[in-house]
């Protein structure tokens, strides 16, 4: 079963949709490392408002790395603008990542779609030539 998950680039904070079965390199940034996949199921993260999944991310990316932590909260005071630029820089790359998503999960939806014709149309054929076995023809 096809199955999606949402996965994030530790180094630049991109985030997308991929199936469970890919390892994915970050398309935005071309880290060399494989994105980590988020602990969380896509649907219930697709239900995060854009700030919860930046939240929800910056969380991670932060647990990853504890020292990265330190660092932030040292020059809290005193670059509050190169944190805004920060935050408006997330949420346009959220508002980028958010048209890749939905192109993502229109393309998922459509290869899932594909699926389950096809599986019908097998059954349909399967079910058909039971019944033409099982039963006398009424013509020749
Ligand atoms: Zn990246």
């Amino acid at each position: 079963m096809r199955e999606l998950a949402v996965f994030y680039c530790p180094k630049c904070g991109h985030y997308a949709y991929y199936h469970t079965s890919r390892h994915p390199q970050c398309p935005k940034c071309g880290a060399p490392g494989a994105m980590l996949m988020v602990r969380m199921h896509y649907l219930e993260f697709m239900q995060l408002s854009c700030e919860e999944r930046d939240e929800y991310l910056t969380q991670e990316i932060l647990n990853s790395n504890p020292s990265l932590l330190k660092r932030l909260n040292i020059p809290h005071e005193k670059y509050n603008s190169r944190e805004l630029i920060a935050e408006m820089n997330n949420v346009i790359m959220n508002l980028d990542t958010e048209n890749k998503i939905l192109s993502d999960t229109v393309n998922w939806m459509h290869d899932t779609i594909w699926e389950l014709l096809r599986e019908k149309r097998q059954a349909g054929q399967a079910l058909s030539a039971e019944a033409a076995a099982s039963k006398e023809p009424l013509e020749d």
